[in-house]
């Protein structure tokens, strides 16, 4: 399969039009295809665009970060938290990537949510693609794009 790298410019709002997310004005957001790098409901939209075009894409959550499962709600005992106040909306990264909002506070237990924070919401994405191109034999061997032009270090 041949990637491609495309670079896009994006507004995310939720359902209700509040903004929660955008590129930066001057450097697109660039992604390879079939490399998992944004979720699939956008991509698979965005690799049917061409340089220029603008489009309005709704992403329903099961497409984007998944429905909310309630059993990656959890109550943990304080003692199992490192020591120090915890704060209800406190954002943690578990070891394997993933995110942890604590959602309630309690004397003697926390309850935390693993759920990504925009899982079970309709994402709505505004979006002008800036740039197509094939992708490089070494973003290829990464996994990840370069950036728009292919020369972005990291
Ligand atoms: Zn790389």
């Amino acid at each position: 399969m041949s990637h491609k790298v495309i670079a896009f410019h994006y507004k995310l709002t939720d359902t209700a039009g509040k903004t929660l997310d955008q590129s930066d004005s001057n450097e697109p957001l660039a992604f390879m295809t079939g490399g998992g790098q944004i979720i699939p409901g956008l991509e698979s939209v965005l690799v049917t665009m061409n340089t220029g075009d603008k489009r309005r894409v709704e992403v329903e959550a099961k497409d984007a970060y998944g429905e909310r499962d309630i059993t990656r709600i959890m109550n943990v005992n304080r003692s199992q938290l490192p020591e120090g106040e915890v704060a209800v909306g406190d954002i943690f990264h578990g070891p394997n990537g993933d995110v942890v909002t604590v959602t309630a506070v309690a004397l003697e237990s926390i309850t935390i949510d693993a759920n990504h924070p925009l899982a079970g919401q309709k994402l709505i994405f505004d979006v002008e693609i800036a740039t197509v191109r094939d992708a490089t034999k070494e973003e290829v061997a990464h996994g990840h794009a370069h950036g728009a032009d292919g020369h972005h270090q990291h």
